[in-house]
């Protein structure tokens, strides 16, 4: 395992003998403008659900790289992001007393196999819960870009069990939601742009209609939306967003993230120019749109976007 540590040690990337990626993020109290908020009694842990990804979203470092997919095993996974939590917490014992996020938001797409994922989860949060690696769990956040194989139910489902799993477990006092499961969808388009960006993933609407079905005492449902130069920012692509966003009729307390745009070589895309002038858009109509760096802009670490940067070293 290589390992590559932020001078100020609070972001550390482990690349595993697999090729697959772990970073390792602690929460730091400026760091406030997107992911952390004021919750620093926690740490993130970046798991890759697989050794590069098969669903080949155009925009991915992952596939302009030509990464080589391969499947991993529950039992690598759990491996990898303990070999991971143990180096962290061996460097940085203070993490003991802290709660830990566990964001799976790597290599992979977490629901081409939701229940891989789920059994991964319960093994990896029973071991470093009894090992006394860390206080309890801060929370799950799961990216998806829903997965052309995503069976229908199977999400929510897969939930269901977590949820009953995650009350055996301490959890962070300072969180108040009922269930510690996020969903983080992947949109960045509303109509056949978001086919082209993400050709392996489900219809739209099809998807619309599974994350419709999950309940906020299962998870809360958040929309990430990339603004992409010449892609997806034109006045009726937000138009269309704003829509879109206008008839999601969640019993859910959904929420729209802007993800900026960790550009990387060769990538053909760049953000939009227009950027600010949209988020004032979107805001005017959504006044709780949420702007987000990416949670990995600093280890170039975010879903599929793993870069070894130069601040990292
Ligand atoms: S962005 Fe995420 S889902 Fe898409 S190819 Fe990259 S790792 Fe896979």
């Amino acid at each position: 395992m290589e390992i590559y540590r932020t001078e100020d040690g609070k972001v550390t990337k482990y690349v595993h003998d697999d090729g697959s990626e772990t970073s390792i993020k602690h929460a730091i109290a400026e760091d406030c403008g997107g992911n952390y908020g004021k919750v620093t009694n926690k740490f993130n842990v970046f798991i890759s659900s697989s050794v590069g990804c098969p669903i080949k979203c155009k925009f991915c470092y992952l596939t302009m790289k030509k990464f080589p997919f391969r499947n991993l095993e529950s039992a690598e996974i759990v491996s990898n992001v303990i070999d991971a939590i143990e180096d962290q917490v061996k460097v940085y014992p203070e993490l003991k007393e802290k709660y830990v996020k566990l964001s799976w938001m790597g290599m992979g797409d977490p629901c081409i196999n939701f229940m891989k994922t789920i059994d991964s989860t319960d093994m990896i949060i029973r071991y470093i819960i009894k090992q006394k690696l860390c206080k309890g769990i801060d929370g799950i956040d799961i990216g998806t870009t829903m997965p052309l194989t995503t069976d229908k139910g199977s999400i929510l489902y897969g939930l269901e069990l977590f949820n009953v799993f995650m009350l055996d477990f301490p959890r962070n006092p300072l969180r108040t939601a009922i269930s510690p499961f996020r969903i983080f969808y992947s949109l960045h388009g509303t109509t056949s742009i978001r086919k082209d960006l993400i050709p392996k993933s489900m219809d739209l609407a099809d998807a619309w209609m599974e994350l419709h079905t999950i309940p906020p005492n299962q998870a809360k449902v958040i929309i990430h939306h990339m603004l992409l130069n010449g892609i997806n920012d034109s006045d009726h692509d937000i138009k269309d967003l704003l829509k879109l966003m206008k008839h999601l009729t969640y019993k859910n307390d959904h929420q729209l993230r802007i993800l900026r745009y960790n550009s990387c070589t060769n990538s053909p895309y760049v953000e939009s120019t227009r950027f600010h002038e949209i988020i004032k858009q979107i805001h005017n109509n959504i006044p709780d749109v949420k702007v987000q760096a990416s949670p990995g802009s600093e280890v170039k670490a975010s879903c599929g976007m793993f870069l070894l940067g130069d601040s990292i070293g």
